[in-house]
């Protein structure tokens, strides 16, 4: 093994980086602050002829219980905004904001409400980082517009496993419900969104009501990876759970949510095992009562490598 880049570790706990708080170590792992951090571990990675994984804000992820081989790359230290276009530049009639990909939803939103702008409403809300905002198509499910990320995103940069850049406009990527393509292989480094800088003076209230709506109505005391199912064609994943009598089944550490059908809680220290067996469960159980077969929402990590 040649040399290991100083700011790469062994042995790394993944808890702390992921919303549910479980799974084990990772065999190496980085948080790259800069381009040229993400491009040497990748490199080293590539020449050590091990796996990297990729997460950002690690609110869409189940980490494994056992040591995950390989590279795990966070880039949620990647963030910041690096430029903003006002409707006076370049960006005509537009406010175009370019953001790193670790740069949180919630930064890009504050700056969307400040210009009372209707994006501010969907990223509310919305845990996780710009990157991974545009891999899951990021959005919501009420009748809004915008309301996921294909709407608002006009641009990508990405690093390509050469480690050179390519730029993307927003149309040459295939968007789907929860999910996008066309932008791989590689690893998202920038995103650029846009929307018209005319201001809507219900944006904030608006912005306030989509706040209280989610504390009223999703367990976010206690930790959670958000939905865990995609809403099947034509039902809603949390009530067809609730149909089937799921609400409070525990496994181990974890539970699906009395509050809310479709979030599995981790409220006694959970395993990533315990979240699993729930997961499987709930799937067979509903297909088997109601005939509907869930897909999942969060993705595993060490499942897609790079
Ligand atoms: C309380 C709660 C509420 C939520 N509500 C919503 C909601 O309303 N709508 C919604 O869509 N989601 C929701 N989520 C899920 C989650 O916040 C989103 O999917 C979010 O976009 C994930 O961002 P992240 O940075 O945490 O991604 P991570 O979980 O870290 O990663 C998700 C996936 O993206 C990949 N990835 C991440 N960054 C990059 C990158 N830069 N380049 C390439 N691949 C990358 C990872 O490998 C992984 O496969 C919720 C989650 C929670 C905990």
């Amino acid at each position: 093994m040649t040399d290991i880049p100083k700011f790469i570790e062994k042995q790394k706990p993944l808890r702390e980086f992921n919303s549910w708080q479980v799974g084990g170590s990772a065999e190496f792992f980085c948080a790259p602050e800069t381009l040229e951090e993400i491009r040497s571990a990748w490199a080293w990675a590539q020449n050590e002829g091990i796996s990297v994984w990729i997460l950002s804000g690690g609110s869409n992820i189940l980490v494994p219980d056992e040591t995950l081989p390989g590279l795990t790359m966070r880039l949620h230290n990647f963030s910041g905004i690096e430029k903003i276009e006002e409707p006076n530049e370049a960006a005509v009639g537009l406010i175009r904001i370019h953001a790193r990909a670790g740069t949180p939803k919630s930064e890009v939103a504050k700056i969307f409400l400040k210009h009372r702008l209707a994006p501010a409403v969907f990223l509310t809300g919305i845990p996780g980082d710009m990157g991974a905002g545009v891999v899951m198509n990021a959005g919501i499910g009420e009748a809004r517009t915008p309301r996921e990320f294909c709407e608002i995103v006009s641009q990508v940069e990405v690093l390509r496993p050469d480690l050179s850049l390519v730029y993307l406009d927003a149309k040459e990527l295939r968007w789907e419900y929860r999910h996008s393509s066309g932008w791989q292989p590689g690893i998202i480094t920038k995103v650029v969104v846009e929307w018209s800088a005319a201001p809507d003076a219900m944006v904030t209230n608006a912005v306030r009501e989509q706040t209280r709506k989610r504390v009223a109505t999703q367990p976010l005391e206690l930790p959670n990876c958000g939905s865990v199912f995609v809403n099947p064609h034509g039902h809603k994943a949390a009530q067809l759970i609730e149909s089937c009598g799921l609400k409070g089944y525990r496994v181990g550490g974890a539970c699906v949510s009395k509050k809310h059908a479709n979030f599995i809680v981790n409220d006694q220290n959970a395993s990533a095992a315990d979240i699993w067996q729930i997961i499987e469960h709930v799937r067979s159980r509903v297909s088997s009562e109601t005939g509907v077969q869930l897909e999942t929402e969060i993705v595993k990590l060490g499942d897609h490598p790079l």
